[in-house]
């Protein structure tokens, strides 16, 4: 389950909304019962339920632990695409592969605009619990391509493109560096005005192989090289 940290006290954490009710009325858990509370930013707590009071859970805390956050660092910045359970897919898997942060940018080619970032929230809260993960990626939403390079100046940016030559895979190095910035382009692709100001930012161009894969398949391709 999930609580975030300003609901986890000393002896106990509370859970509410929705994680109260998955807890009681879908899983029917009862005082007694042990379950394993997150807190997203890497508390993992093995828990006793000690109250169902309406719509809050109350569970003591029996061990805690704190888990380390997953390395190297990853942010995927991903072009939004138009299609809502594609662009959940890319979410749901890069919470699964560990990714640090999610950044979803408005580029040339941008088909949709407008994105219900609540619910791709809830999707990755809920793969972080899907894969026992105990960090909740943030998930933020940027303007343009270089409002994306300006915010991770001090991350190694890989770009993905499909036009790039098919041989320049990711390199031994380019894998071990602590902080790295994947870049993937919507349905439409980068520019080759975005492609340029990245390479002019010191971004290098990546392949994925010599055919052209959809974005959020090469989000995924593109993360597992990390893992
Ligand atoms: N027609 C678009 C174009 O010309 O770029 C296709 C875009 S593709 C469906 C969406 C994104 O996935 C691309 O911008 C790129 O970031 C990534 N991508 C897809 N296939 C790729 C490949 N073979 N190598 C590298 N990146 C790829």
């Amino acid at each position: 389950f999930y609580a975030p940290p300003k609901q986890v006290y000393d002896s106990h954490i509370e859970l509410s909304g929705q994680e109260a009710k998955h807890a009681t009325k879908v899983l029917r858990y009862r005082e007694g019962d042990t379950i394993n509370i997150v807190d997203g930013t890497g508390g993992w707590y093995d828990c006793t339920i000690a109250q169902v009071a309406g719509s809050i859970v109350k569970a003591t805390i029996e061990h805690a632990k704190q888990i380390s956050s997953p390395t190297p660092e990853i942010v995927l910045a991903m072009g939004i695409i138009k299609k809502r359970d594609r662009l959940e897919f890319a979410v749901e898997k890069s919470v699964e592969l560990g990714v640090k942060e999610i950044v979803l940018f408005r580029s040339r080619h941008t088909i949709k605009e407008n994105i219900r970032i609540d619910r791709l929230e809830m999707t990755a809260l809920s793969a972080m619990k899907q894969s026992l993960r105990a960090h909740l990626p943030e998930i933020t939403i940027l303007d343009n391509v270089e409002s994306v390079l300006d915010t991770y100046f001090d991350h190694q940016v890989l770009v993905a493109h499909e036009k790039a030559e098919a041989k320049s895979g990711i390199s031994i190095e380019q894998r071990k560096k602590n902080k790295t910035m994947l870049l993937v382009g919507p349905e439409g692709g980068f520019s080759e005005k975005e492609i340029r100001m990245t390479i002019d930012k010191g971004g290098q161009v990546i392949s994925l192989g010599k055919n052209r894969l959809r974005a959020e398949t090469a989000a995924v391709v593109f993360l597992s090289q990390f893992i």
